[in-house]
């Protein structure tokens, strides 16, 4: 008799990592969610999930993500559709493999320093963009140990 290997990242354990600090449609655009529901956030890296989790349990601040849903225009931070133009072709937002946010009260800068310096807290972090308004995170592949610094 095979055993079934236990479903550690079922849609519901996603939406019970997320729920103390976040919605689904902070993740995805307004046409993405209005087609999945929440299962549109099986659309984001497991990882990228968790480290936006470990980043507003870290800094204990609200970390904001996509607006769309609340009070803003925000919703391209997330996974990007096949129809939205922002941002190059090759994006790890295109992948579910990236997220941009801001955490409130601090500098996008402060952010990103403090993330490089507590890296062991962030392990699915390869790459954040640098000199930016914000803090971009993702998972794409290098042959760095250290998380690459990149312009946008
Ligand atoms: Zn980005």
């Amino acid at each position: 008799m095979v055993i079934p290997p236990k479903n550690r990242d079922s849609l519901k354990s996603r939406l019970e990592l997320i729920k103390p600090h976040f919605i689904v449609q902070e993740f995805v655009s307004k046409r993405v969610y209005d087609l999945l529901g929440d299962y549109a956030i099986l659309l984001i890296d497991r990882g990228i999930i968790e480290t936006v989790v470990a980043v507003r349990e870290f800094f204990q601040c609200p970390v904001v993500i996509n607006t769309w849903k609340n009070y803003g225009a925000i919703d391209g931070r997330g996974y990007r559709d096949l129809k939205e133009n922002t941002g190059s072709t090759g994006s790890m937002h295109r992948k579910g493999g990236a997220l941009d946010f801001v955490v409130q009260g601090i500098s996008s800068r402060i952010v990103r320093e403090t993330i490089i310096a507590n890296r062991h807290l962030f392990p699915h972090v390869t790459r954040m963009e640098d000199k930016v308004e914000w803090v971009h995170i993702d998972n794409k592949f290098t042959e760095k140990v250290d998380i690459e610094l990149f312009q946008p």
